[in-house]
């Protein structure tokens, strides 16, 4: 009875945040605030020193442009976490910097933060230790499609089916959403790095150009498309000439870029029709009748609604603000715990290893 009396004062004077932990970005939200922070999700450290010299925004301005000491790494690759110490200095930094808003910063924070959806428990759970270490009092897990159906104000709990689509940084997710938990689901590598690659080898093959990474997402974020667009867009790259050595210029097309990831939009349509596929009936006919919904930063890309109903014969939706779903939905679910607790992944350390 005390504790109970304990716990509710304690609420009362913590900070409740969400989290969303991406491999490209890294967005929170907190509770009576809204989203405070949106910083990429990478880390600058000093090798020699094994310090961490700078965090989201700040190490993103040195990427590629490191002196042989330095190093841009991300912590978090294909939707996981890959290197356990940075991301969770990175959360730390994170939460420290929004917990000192207000006169709460004595409490640990309530969390709740999003995985990719089929993730192993073991990866799992590395989430969770790493927000805890970071700081977080209680951490609550739920799966990133389910958060950004709750973010878009999906009736997730009623009996009709929806399907989500979260085109990421690191990994897209599909899932089949109904009743409050996920019908079916698929993860694949197949997002904005894969396509920030295609550029590279495509450039690589057709102009003899080494590109950098930073240039080639800036290129396909001015630029890029994934259907045949009406006014024909250009740029001018520069960047290492094959050949000579030297730095050259060239002049990109929209369609340039639209030959470079071609193979992996297919494949990824490709998947989106798998899971149709296997997707019940009853569903399959919700979904035909209110269609796809497409959230992460790939949905911003021209011509995907376009190019989906063509291939998949479905009403597609791009989310209002899709780049900030995940995060809004877990912040939902801190504003209305009660009602949204059974889409959280069970805490359980005697989870087995899958
Ligand atoms: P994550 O959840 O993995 O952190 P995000 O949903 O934040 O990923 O999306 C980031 C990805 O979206 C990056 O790869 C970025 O290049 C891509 N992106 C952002 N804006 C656009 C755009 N306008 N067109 C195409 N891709 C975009
Ligand atoms: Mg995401």
């Amino acid at each position: 009875m005390r504790l109970n009396w304990l716990n509710r004062l304690y609420e009362a004077f913590s900070h409740d945040i969400g989290i969303d932990l991406g491999t490209a970005n890294t967005l929170i939200y907190v509770k009576g605030h809204g989203i405070v922070i949106v910083e990429p999700s990478i880390v600058a450290i000093n090798q020699k020193t094994g310090r961490i010299v700078a965090i989201g925004n700040d190490a993103k301005q040195m990427v590629g442009r490191t002196p042989a000491h330095l190093e841009t790494v991300r912590p978090l690759v294909d939707g996981v976490i890959s290197n356990f110490e940075v991301t969770e200095e990175m959360l730390a930094y994170f939460i420290k910097r929004v917990t000192q808003l207000g006169a709460k910063k004595f409490f640990r924070p309530r969390v709740v933060i999003g995985v990719p959806s089929g993730i192993t428990n073991v990866e799992i759970r590395a989430v969770r230790d790493a927000a805890k270490n970071a700081g977080a009092r209680v951490v609550h897990i739920v799966e990133e499609p389910m958060a950004a159906a709750i973010g878009i104000r999906l009736p997730v709990h009623d009996p009709v089916g929806t399907m989500i689509v979260d085109i990421g940084g690191g990994t897209s997710d599909i899932a089949v959403i109904s009743l409050g938990g996920i019908v079916k689901s698929k993860n694949l590598r197949i997002a904005g790095d894969r396509f920030n690659q295609d550029i590279i080898s495509y450039v690589r093959d057709e102009f003899k150009i080494l590109l950098g990474e930073k240039t080639a997402e800036e290129v396909k974020m001015a630029i890029g498309a994934v259907w045949k667009q009406t006014e024909p867009m250009e740029a001018t790259i520069r960047g290492r000439d094959l050949v000579t050595g030297l730095p050259k210029e060239v002049i990109i097309t929209d369609s340039d870029i639209q030959e470079a990831i071609a193979v992996s939009i297919s494949n990824l349509v490709e998947s989106i029709k798998e899971v149709l596929e296997t997707t019940p009936p009853e569903v399959i006919s919700d979904i035909m009748n209110k269609g796809l919904i497409l959230v992460g930063g790939g949905a911003l890309f021209p011509g995907i609604k376009t190019l989906l109903e063509y291939e998949l014969k479905i009403p597609i939706t791009i989310a209002d603000d899709p780049l900030t779903a995940v995060v809004r939905g877990t912040g939902i679910i801190l504003e209305r715990l009660e009602e949204h607790r059974g889409v959280l992944v069970p805490d359980d350390d005697r989870l087995p290893p899958n």
